[in-house]
């Protein structure tokens, strides 16, 4: 006996990820110029040692960029005429990733479905 199931309520449930699906996917093909790393502040010492900065308060945030490169993270500074547009880039950046995420957390969830769907209408034959 192969257990039930609600073909219904898979159609509904995969047609309401795949609409989801296709919303992200339109906003990443819509998506404008960015750079890669994610956006960072760092805060320095100056070496001085009469300097606020030597006892702790030290100058910034500078804004950098956290970027993978080859396994290891590297931090590269943003120079300050750049800062407005990188910034803005970066954001870009991190949103696309985030919403590669979701993407495919939907995909993983389509599949399992769809599996679920298999198992319960297949049969082992004799
Ligand atoms: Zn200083």
């Amino acid at each position: 006996m192969k257990k039930r199931f609600n073909r219904k309520s898979f159609q509904k449930k995969i047609s309401s990820l795949n609409r989801e699906r296709t919303k992200h996917i339109s906003t990443l093909i819509q998506s404008k110029q960015m750079v890669h790393g994610l956006l960072h502040e760092v805060y320095r010492k100056c070496g001085k040692s009469a300097c606020k900065c030597a006892h702790g308060e030290e100058h910034g945030p500078y804004p950098a960029l956290s970027v993978n490169k080859e396994g290891k993270q590297k931090i590269v500074m943003v120079k300050k005429n750049d800062a407005p547009v990188v910034i803005a880039k970066s954001r870009r950046y991190r949103k696309f990733q985030e919403t590669l995420v979701k993407i495919r957390k939907i995909n993983k969830e389509i599949d399992r479905l769809l599996e679920e769907i298999k198992s319960a209408t297949t049969e082992s034959y004799p």
